[in-house]
């Protein structure tokens, strides 16, 4: 099903995302997970692609066998780095093979060891221009693209930022999932700019329960994204108790996604790093239930 059935299907979906796992082992917990939360109907689930282009097929490989295993859509993630417009065109026609129709269309960050992203040649240079691509070459494909409350780290200023949001929205992307964020502040902000220069498609949170503070710390520190200081003296308080921080991070969730739904967000997606415990508590407490 694309993005764009999925969305009118529903007015209100919440998608998970997923990583590729290094070995086998992973491969078998994440399956456990999803055979947790594939009852709660996702719209979908989407599975990234790797940082500078590592574990491409893996990407392909688990959107397949979670369509077929759980019957749920899928969105294959895709970046711009390391290939050519061509590789990028003989990957999705890939995609599409395996059932693939819904791209998270992106650029990408530098791979490990280059300071910055570089457009290799014959390439594309940003998310825009792989959105343009998909709409020319697969016309149908559902897209969505990524969006920055609270800006992206490279972009000079939080207008142009938004500028190159509408350029990949005009390009045909068909809804934005944003970057994790922890104040619902920003996001409402981000949302009313959004609409103050056109943006019309869905805007969907982006949302990851903390439940280890020294991994957020290292995932925050990457992307950008802020722990507001009343959220960060919480963890701080139970920096040596695991279920301490489990607890603190899942309540905020919770609290945060009641607002939001609140706020009419067309959904929720969640960024649960392979693990179901906290998506499942948050679900229970938001009144989404399993369907048996
Ligand atoms: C929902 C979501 C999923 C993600 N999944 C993955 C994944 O699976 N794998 C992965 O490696 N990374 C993933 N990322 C991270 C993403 O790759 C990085 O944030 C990356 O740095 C930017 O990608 P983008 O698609 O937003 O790029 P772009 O939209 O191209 O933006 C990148 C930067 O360039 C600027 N810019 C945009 N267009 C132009 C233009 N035309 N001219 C000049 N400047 C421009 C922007 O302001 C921004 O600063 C994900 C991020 C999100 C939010």
């Amino acid at each position: 099903m694309s993005l764009k059935s999925i969305l009118k299907s529903n007015p209100f979906n919440i998608s998970i995302e997923i990583f590729p796992p290094k070995n086998a082992d992973g491969d078998a917990s994440l399956f456990e997970t999803l055979s947790q939360l594939a009852p709660y109907k996702p719209g979908f689930i989407s599975c990234t692609y790797g940082a500078g282009g590592s574990t491409q097929a893996r990407t392909l490989e688990l959107c397949q066998r979670i369509q077929d295993e759980y019957n749920t859509p899928v969105m294959a993630h895709l970046t711009c780095v390391g290939s050519t417009r061509q590789d990028l065109i003989d990957w999705i026609t890939k995609a599409r093979a395996a059932g693939v129709n819904n791209i998270m269309a992106l650029r990408g960050d530098a791979p490990k060891g280059s300071e910055s992203f570089q457009k290799v040649e014959n390439g594309l240079g940003n998310a825009n221009e792989l959105v343009a691509m998909i709409r020319e070459h697969f016309s149908d494909m559902g897209i969505g693209v990524a969006a920055y409350p609270e800006k992206h780290p490279e972009a000079t200023c939080a207008d142009t930022d938004l500028k190159y949001l509408k350029q990949k929205i005009d390009a045909g992307a068909d809804a934005a999932f944003t970057q994790l964020f922890f104040s619902n502040e920003s996001f409402l902000r981000f949302r009313d700019r959004c609409e103050q220069v056109g943006i019309t498609i869905p805007i969907v949170p982006g949302i990851m329960p903390i439940t280890e503070f020294a991994r957020i710390k290292r995932i925050t520190a990457m992307c950008g994204s802020v722990i507001p200081i009343e959220l960060a003296t919480k963890l701080e308080a139970v920096q040596d108790d695991l279920q301490g921080q489990f607890e603190v991070g899942v309540t905020y969730a919770i609290d945060q996604c009641r607002e939001l739904m609140e706020a009419g967000v067309p959904g929720i997606h969640f960024y649960a790093l392979n693990k179901s415990h906290a998506c499942e508590r948050i679900l229970g407490e938001l009144g989404i239930a399993p369907v048996v």
